[in-house]
């Protein structure tokens, strides 16, 4: 179960996001919800072909994909060295798999800011400066360790120390990297020490989405003196890391609005569409999942996958026994559904495929698993 954590200053805006998360998908009709614990969320990602799909099963149960969200507190300048909620917060951040930096670019002489003046550049900076510490400090403790193991085993050694010397001089490659002030998710390396790092959990190399946080009126006249900054300062120092422009005071305005009607309603007359389906959809692809879709009249059901899964793996999210026995995967593509309107046409037009153990599933796949018992 992946997850993606909000991360920030204090008062930037962060539990302002996690409840308009959480009364969004609270109040979607179709999609059940459920609270998990009170920093944690569960919400629907937002899919026109799931809800086609539903549409046209009419199925007595819907289930979409989910993105699970915790709201990440105690980030302060310092955190790296003990100061506010240090240590809860860096167990929390090892255990998600990707970020959402939220930065605060609104103006509100009323809400505290516990750095003093409005600075969106500065905030990036301490908060990646304090993860980036984090990285330093158990890479260092790594080394050390290793090091000290290695010298015990000489020049000599079996398979299992020359492993243990590889690992050795990734870890120090890693670390010296991290010394020069980057981020691990920037740098190139090679499949083997890809193997080494995602064994370390390393913070900076999750993949972060940055959400600049506007007030109200600069979000509706789409205009804020502060984004052109950030850009440039992501472009420098996180080139390639997305960064989507919202506004938390105005989806939380229409997070608590009645109902679907009302809530559509205020993004007409607003002339602005809630930014937050776009924000889950970018998060859910961060952290490198996809779906397909099982449907009938019982369900209609997104099961999430890892990319690149083959098609018994992704049986095997249904159920241990369909990857057991697996037979084959018959496959539908959407499109091809969509175009040609019943699962008898697209037979008809030999578009129903049969693939077998090698078959990759595509996001978006729609399938039915022939399997032994
Ligand atoms: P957190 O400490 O990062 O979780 O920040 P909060 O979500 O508690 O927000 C801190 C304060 O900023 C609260 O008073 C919010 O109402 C306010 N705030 C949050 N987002 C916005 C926004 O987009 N515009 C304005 N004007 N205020 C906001």
């Amino acid at each position: 179960n992946l997850k993606i954590g909000v991360v920030g200053l204090p008062n930037v805006g962060k539990s302002t996001f996690f409840n308009a998360l959480t009364n969004a998908s609270a109040a979607a009709e179709n999609y059940p919800f459920c609270t998990i614990d009170p920093e944690e969320s569960r919400v629907a990602v937002p899919d026109e072909r799931f809800d086609w799909l539903c549409q046209h099963y009419k199925p007595a149960k819907e289930i979409p994909a989910y993105l699970t969200v915790i709201d990440i507190a105690g980030l302060v300048k310092g955190a790296a060295s003990g100061a506010g909620l240090g240590n809860a917060f860096l167990s929390h951040i090892k255990a998600v798999d990707a970020i959402f930096h939220v930065v605060r670019a609104f103006d509100e002489a009323d809400v505290i800011h516990v750095e003093g003046e409005l600075d969106p550049v500065r905030d990036m900076e301490i908060i990646r400066e304090e993860l980036r510490l984090k990285d330093e400090e158990f890479l260092t403790k790594q080394a050390t360790e290793l090091h000290s193991a290695v010298r015990r085993v000489g020049n000599g050694g079996n398979a299992q120390d020359k492993a243990k010397k590889e690992e050795a001089a990734t870890v120090q490659k890693v670390l010296d990297y991290v010394k020069e002030g980057k981020d691990v998710r920037h740098g190139t390396w090679t499949n083997k020490e890809i193997e080494v790092i995602n064994g370390l959990h390393l913070i900076t190399a999750k993949p972060v989405i940055y959400l600049a946080n506007l007030s109200e009126k600069d979000f509706l006249r789409k205009k804020n003196k502060w984004l052109p900054k950030i850009k440039e300062w992501i472009d420098k120092n996180s080139a390639g890391d997305p960064m989507i422009p919202y506004s938390g005071a105005y989806e939380y305005r229409v997070s608590l609005a009645a109902d679907a009607e009302e809530k559509a309603a205020i993004q007409k007359e607003c002339n602005a569409p809630s930014v937050l389906p776009k924000i889950i959809v970018m998060g859910y692809a961060a952290l490198n999942l996809i779906y397909y879709f099982t449907g009938g009249p019982d369900e209609v059901r997104a099961w999430t996958l890892r990319r690149n899964t083959k098609a018994p793996g992704a049986a095997g999210v249904i159920h241990s026994d369909f990857e057991r026995g697996f037979i084959m995967a018959e496959v539908m593509k959407y499109d091809a559904l969509k175009e040609l309107g019943s699962e008898g046409a697209v037979k008809a037009a030999g578009k129903y495929m049969q693939k077998g153990k090698e078959y990759v599933v595509e996001d978006g796949d729609i399938i039915y698993f022939k399997f032994n018992v």
